[in-house]
């Protein structure tokens, strides 16, 4: 791993970049166009008396379940200024940056985020506009309501998440993990926000909502960004979520890093290749967009995203093969740093690739039931 000046998507921008509009992510067009989250939840109920291996009524209650802080701390704590809950006297005086950098980071670790970092904040990738995906979710705005984060909050913490390697080999079927996930994110991102806020500076915690995560958490040293179009970490690779804090406390940015991702996708088309909509590309990086899901002026593999989550709609449950697949998601041990030694130097990298595919790596999982029939009687 290598620290570098700048982050490794800077190489690859040909135009102008422009702040995006949430209004055009796939989640938020879904949500509007066909109501395609409910469409996709009563799919999730019907698949329960299908008796459908992994997506029974036992698998259901799992993955509601793991939403369960998510749901309540989206609509109360998150995407919307911190107050304090006890100290509205006190304001820590002078904090020092590096020191307060340092006491951030116990803190996130201590509330439970598996990696921290923190980057100067660019407006660039604070969205124009709600989209109605989060708007519907937080009830912190309306659809098309502008945004702004004030300028004074010129750092923004971010976190990692890390998810369970063998419950995210369950995709394409239910699987639990991201949903926890949103809810260790949003735990972590409203539990640091009051840290701050009781210390007496301002606190914005959020996890999709406000702005793009991934260029975020790219900028704050955490990793860099896939053909998949998701995080690429170090320790988890791409099995992870991601939340954020912006803040105006005085604090010391981390340098991006480089792990040789770049270089890995280029040869590495795995996930593209699973994708079982299509929504991936193989071959070279575009800077030209499929459609309005997609920033311009940058190099990379724009992803069709509404077929994406049509997909999604139809499986009755949220996919994540491409991150399954991808030969970076790896438990953290010591056979993979052994080989990630190598991925990171771009060393032997399609070796690398078709020994993930013939050691059967990224596979997915069996379904598992513990022995209880799954059958289900109307209540
Ligand atoms: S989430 Fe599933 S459908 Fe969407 S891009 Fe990844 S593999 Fe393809
Ligand atoms: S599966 Fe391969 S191409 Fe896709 S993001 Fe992972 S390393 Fe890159």
């Amino acid at each position: 791993m290598r620290r570098v000046k700048e982050p490794t998507y800077t190489k690859f921008i040909t135009g102008e970049l422009k702040r995006f509009d949430e209004r055009n992510t796939g989640f938020s067009r879904g949500a509007l166009e066909g109501d395609k989250y409910t469409v996709m939840h009563e799919r999730s109920i019907s698949n329960i008396e299908k008796l459908i291996p992994g997506k029974t009524i036992l698998d259901h209650a799992t993955w509601v379940s793991g939403r369960t802080a998510d749901y309540v701390l989206r609509k109360s704590k998150l995407a919307r200024e911190t107050p304090p809950i006890y100290n509205h006297k006190f304001r820590l005086k002078n904090p020092d940056p590096t020191a307060m950098t340092r006491v951030i980071k116990q803190a996130a670790r201590w509330i439970g985020a598996d990696r921290v970092g923190v980057a100067k904040l660019n407006p660039l990738w604070i969205y124009t506009h709600w989209g109605q995906h989060n708007a519907m979710y937080t009830h912190a705005a309306k659809h098309g309501d502008s945004i702004e984060i004030p300028p004074e909050y010129d750092n923004v913490i971010v976190m990692i998440h890390g998810m369970d390697y063998d419950m995210m080999r369950r995709t394409p079927n239910v699987e639990p993990e991201t949903d926890i996930g949103y809810s260790k994110a949003a735990w972590c991102a409203a539990s640091l926000a009051t840290f701050v806020a009781e210390l007496g500076y301002k606190a914005i915690p959020s996890v999709n909502e406000l702005g793009l995560s991934i260029p975020m958490a790219v900028d704050a040293g955490l990793g860099e960004l896939g053909r998949h179009g998701q995080l690429i970490t170090r320790e988890y690779g791409p099995r992870v979520r991601i939340s954020k804090v912006f803040t105006n406390l005085p604090l010391v940015p981390d340098s991006p890093i480089d792990i040789g991702v770049q270089g890995f996708c280029e040869k590495c088309e795995l996930c593209a290749k699973h994708c079982p909509s299509r929504a991936l590309m193989t071959g070279e990086r575009t800077d030209k967009a499929w459609d309005q899901s997609n920033a311009e002026g940058i190099m990379k593999w724009p992803i069709k995203a509404m077929k994406c989550f049509d997909w999604w709609v139809k499986n009755g449950t949220h996919c994540s093969v491409c991150i399954r697949v991808c030969p970076w998601n790896k438990p953290n041990n010591v056979l993979h740093k052994t080989v990630r030694l190598f991925a990171e130097r771009n060393i032997l990298t399609r070796v690398i690739v078709f020994m993930d595919q013939f050691l059967g790596y990224g596979k997915q999982s069996k379904p598992e039931g513990g022995g209880q029939d799954p059958s289900v009687s109307k209540i």
